[in-house]
């Protein structure tokens, strides 16, 4: 292998996102989206694909370049049978379509993304990097729903998580932060965007996380309701005969903070709520209880707790939320700064009072370098 390059794919249902990184230097050469796929004139993955070469080739910085290492590519869902970054071959395809039931709306355009990448550089490596994967270490105790364990195992129904690049490159950022070993710091990550998850890692390992055999479980999300009674679905089936399509896209796209308010970007609500927007207010508060409860149960998972990381989105921006989630927590040990978390940066920092036993802190998220370290690692090994 000559090149020090690496291309990042994320082909998402509707848009594939790209970046080019020299891992040599640390430099980001090429960026870029193409969206609204299906809709105007990328008809499809295919044609998106396409226009991401072009984009590279205008800039000298085609897929046929000498510097190019690699293509790793995001793959959200790797069931039980992918638990490490995977260089792909047409087998690893295969069981990749094989997984496409367990995750209808995202894994299919992964795989398109995959076979279109290794149709234009059929010698390049390519490498898988599961979302699920960091989450393959959580005890049987916390992957096992309470169900029948035949039809559980039958149908591949457990606690699979997601996010989990985002949780891996989090948690490993703030343990250096704080100058030591990802093994010596017990954290909980709460990565807060459109989608949002949390997990406790242990050492470095990650014990549980609350997205589910779905993205769908846990907090409260943009669109996603997160946690809900099993038996809501049935009462809407049954007594609101919505069909399960319906209920599907109710959940995904018509819940969380949009279902409640209108508004699934916590900006437009946080100035909803300084005009004293009632629903708007309701659906911050639901969305702070949730994420608390849900820290109040890692940090008994967890035993003890050395620091607790927001990413993404809003976690990274919204000092309104961070305050809220981490309010009156001193008998836990949590004390937030004001002045601290007020301040804006683009760097990890520490919000946290110099008394404050848990350090919490802002970490961004990086998933593109992430992917592209696992798969430069994986090509040069
Ligand atoms: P992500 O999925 O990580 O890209 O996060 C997207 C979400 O982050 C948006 O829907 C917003 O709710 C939130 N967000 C982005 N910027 C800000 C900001 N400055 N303040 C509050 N929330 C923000």
């Amino acid at each position: 292998m000559n090149g020090s390059r690496v291309l990042v794919l994320n082909s998402g249902s509707s848009s594939v996102k790209y970046q080019l990184l020299d891992m040599a230097d640390g430099s980001r050469p090429a960026s870029g989206i193409v969206e609204r796929i299906g809709e105007g004139p990328v008809t499809d993955h295919a044609a998106a694909l396409k226009q991401v070469a072009d984009e590279l080739a205008a800039k000298g910085l085609g897929l046929d370049s000498p510097e190019l290492a690699a293509v790793g590519h995001r793959v959200v869902h790797g069931g039980t049978r992918f638990t490490e970054p995977t260089l792909i071959t047409d087998e690893v395809v295969g069981e990749i379509e094989k997984l496409i039931p367990l995750a209808p709306l995202h894994n299919p355009a992964n795989v398109t993304g995959i076979k279109v990448a290794r149709s234009l550089r059929p010698d390049l490596p390519q490498v898988a990097v599961f979302d699920t994967a960091f989450h393959s270490t959580i005890p049987e105790a916390a992957a096992r729903y309470a169900i029948d364990v035949a039809t559980a195992d039958r149908w591949g129904v457990r606690r699979y998580g997601f996010h989990g690049t985002s949780h891996a490159y989090v948690s490993r950022a703030t343990a250096k932060l704080l100058g030591k070993e990802p093994a010596e710091v017990n954290t909980i990550v709460l990565h807060l965007g459109n989608g949002a998850s949390a997990s406790a890692v242990r050492g470095g390992t990650c014990v549980e996380t609350s997205m589910g055999l779905t993205p769908l479980e846990g907090l409260v999300m943009g669109t996603r309701s997160g946690d809900i009674d099993p038996a809501a679905i049935f009462h809407l089936s049954r007594v609101g005969g919505m069909s399960t399509d319906e209920i599907d896209t109710l959940l995904n796209k018509r819940s969380g903070l949009a279902g409640l308010c209108g508004d699934n970007d916590m900006r437009e609500i946080g100035r909803r709520m300084g005009e004293g927007d009632r629903a708007a207010q309701l659906a911050f508060d639901i969305y702070i209880h949730r994420l608390r409860k849900y820290v109040g149960a890692y940090t008994a998972v967890l035993g003890r707790v050395d620091a607790i990381a927001f990413t993404a989105g809003v976690g990274e921006n919204s000092a309104a939320v961070r305050e809220a989630a981490m309010r009156g927590l001193t008998a836990f040990g949590i004390e937030v700064d004001g002045v601290r978390n007020a301040l804006r940066s683009a760097a990890a920092r520490l919000i946290s009072t110099e008394a404050s036993r848990v350090a919490v802190a802002v970490v961004p998220t990086d998933e593109e370098l992430e992917i592209a370290s696992q798969t430069f690692d994986l090509v040069s090994a």
